[in-house]
């Protein structure tokens, strides 16, 4: 992986380490799990680089120097050479709600999910002034003092689309890189944000703006052409007042190897036996709007009053942690659910087979290998999502062949076109093709797993990070040779 001789600044709203309390009171450095820290924690050792954060461990700031500064991971005896620093930022309480709660996940989240129902837009100036902003300005406050020259700066999503242009501000010339997690909707959706031009902005000023879909790709492109920006279709480039970036299209992957090579010992078979049922569908998903649970539970519905010879031999597991709580729409659709749920079990179960299976509970990814082992289908059906990594760890865990059942809306579908694909709005197409997958003739199914694996296995996790780095490099040096040529108004200075 190419950082030239300088350090990594990674940059993102969730920390890869927190601290947490012990029984006996004592504070204790555990791994926050995502694929972010999985991908770049080689680079931070090798590089000495650094994390900046936003600290949400109960005992964060007890480990930390007076500035938030720690070198993780901390856990015991760990040698020095494999540490790297973490910067937490810490926010007041009204402050972080108005940026986390409210400005990323009750503007931005909704709109680029194309959900603009569920926004609330009336709060949108109190949101950005008072959280998204002040916010931003922090963390770019925290990347100019943590820069040196020739470090490789990398933001991570929708909560710091301001960061890239405030630290340009400063640094002319430093290499500054964001991956945008959640998709990018059309004009028509994102036009309604009144600080659309201020998020253009502060993205122009990044060297290379990746998306995880080409289509997400265009969208931000024609999105940036509606406010002013001069495009450049074919190199994917767009220049907006005196700044120019590049954007491309880089599917995240997962961590094949740890899916796929995990030990789960009897885990399996404990969870087949528990249920006791010919066939396990399984589901796993963060609550949240976008993910199409109630739909899903209608399809299932569907399908059991379609197939009465098939009931007591599936069941249907539910994975659902909650997530972002203190949301309304997310307490609205948690109670929908939970009646759902109810209504279904009480209609269709029986003494001995309750149909729907449902946990408010995350557990550890290693847990979820096993479940994902225990399973034969994996239906995985949102409403859009950017990309959905649970369907390509599903499809990771498991060597023996499945069956995964997927949401054209996934971002996730462009790569496993070897999936059932369904349009999860459609529960009468989606309860077809649970019936498909559990009759579906083995050596088909062989043969779309052995494709669905081999995708899933050469567009990894490393090879995503490695792409996306390599063509930073090649943007900024671009960049070094063009920059300001076009200089049609001062960029605002300073981040105070
Ligand atoms: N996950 C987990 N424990 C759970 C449920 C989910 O660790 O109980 C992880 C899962 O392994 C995956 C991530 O949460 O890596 C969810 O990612 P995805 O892209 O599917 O959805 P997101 O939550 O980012 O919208």
């Amino acid at each position: 992986m190419n950082s030239a001789e300088g350090k990594f600044i990674v940059v993102s709203n969730a920390e890869p380490y927190k601290h947490e309390k012990e029984e006996d009171g004592e504070p204790v450095c555990k791994e926050v799990e995502g694929g972010l820290t999985t991908a770049m924690n080689p680079q931070m050792k090798d590089t000495g680089g650094t994390w900046i954060a936003f600290g949400r461990g109960e005992k964060d700031f007890e480990v930390t120097d007076p500035d938030g500064i720690i070198k993780v991971p901390d856990f015991p005896g760990m040698p020095e050479e494999d540490q790297y620093t973490l910067k937490r930022l810490n926010f007041s309480d009204s402050q972080y709600r108005n940026f986390y709660r409210g400005y990323a996940n009750r503007i931005l989240w909704p709109i680029f999910h194309s959900f603009p129902t569920k926004a609330d837009l009336r709060k949108e100036y109190t949101y950005w002034k008072e959280g998204y902003l002040p916010t931003n300005k922090e963390y770019a406050r925290a990347v100019i003092q943590a820069y040196e020259p020739g470090d490789t700066v990398w933001i991570h999503d929708y909560h710091l689309a301001l960061v890239p242009r405030l630290i340009r501000n400063e640094l002319p010339e430093a290499k500054i890189g964001l991956f945008w997690h959640i998709p990018w909707p059309p004009w028509e959706s994102f036009g309604k944000i009144p600080h659309r031009e201020e998020i253009l902005k502060g993205l122009a000023a990044a060297d290379l703006v990746g998306l995880h879909l080409e289509e997400y790709a265009r969208n931000l492109l024609s999105c940036a052409e509606k406010v002013g920006a001069e495009l450049d279709y074919s190199s994917e480039r767009f220049q907006l007042e005196s700044e120019e970036t590049q954007v491309g299209a880089y599917p995240l992957g997962v961590d094949y190897r740890f899916f796929n090579g995990t030990d789960t010992g009897d885990e399996e078979a404990n969870i087949r036996d528990k249920y006791n049922c010919e066939s396990l569908i399984l589901g796993v998903d963060r609550q949240d709007y976008t993910k199409g649970i109630p739909e899903r539970l209608r399809a299932f519905k569907k399908f059991i009053k379609d197939n009465p010879e098939l009931r007591k031999e599936v069941a249907l597991i539910q994975r659902t942690p909650p997530s972002r709580t203190g949301i309304k729409e997310y307490q609205v659709e948690k109670s929908e659910i939970n009646k759902q749920v109810s209504e279904f079990n009480g209609k269709f179960g029986t003494h001995d087979w309750t149909p729907i299976q449902l946990f408010w509970k995350g557990v550890p990814q290693r847990d979820l290998i096993a479940e994902y082992r225990a399973a034969d289908i994996g239906l995985v059906t949102p409403g859009l999502d950017g990309m959905n990594l649970v369907a390509k760890e599903f499809v990771a865990a498991n060597e023996k062949p499945k069956v995964l059942i997927l949401s054209e809306f996934a971002g996730s579908s462009r790569q496993l076109e070897e999936a059932l694909l369904v349009n999860p709005y459609d529960p009468a197409q989606v309860a077809e093709a649970i019936k498909e997958a559990l009759e579906m003739p083995e050596e088909e199914k062989q043969e779309r797993w052995r494709r669905l694996r081999r995708k899933v296995r050469t567009e990894d996790l490393p090879t995503w990070a490695e792409d996306f780095l390599a063509d930073l490099e090649d943007a900024r040096q671009l960049h070094s040779m063009t920059r300001f040529t076009f200089p049609e108004s001062e960029p605002e200075r300073g981040v105070s």
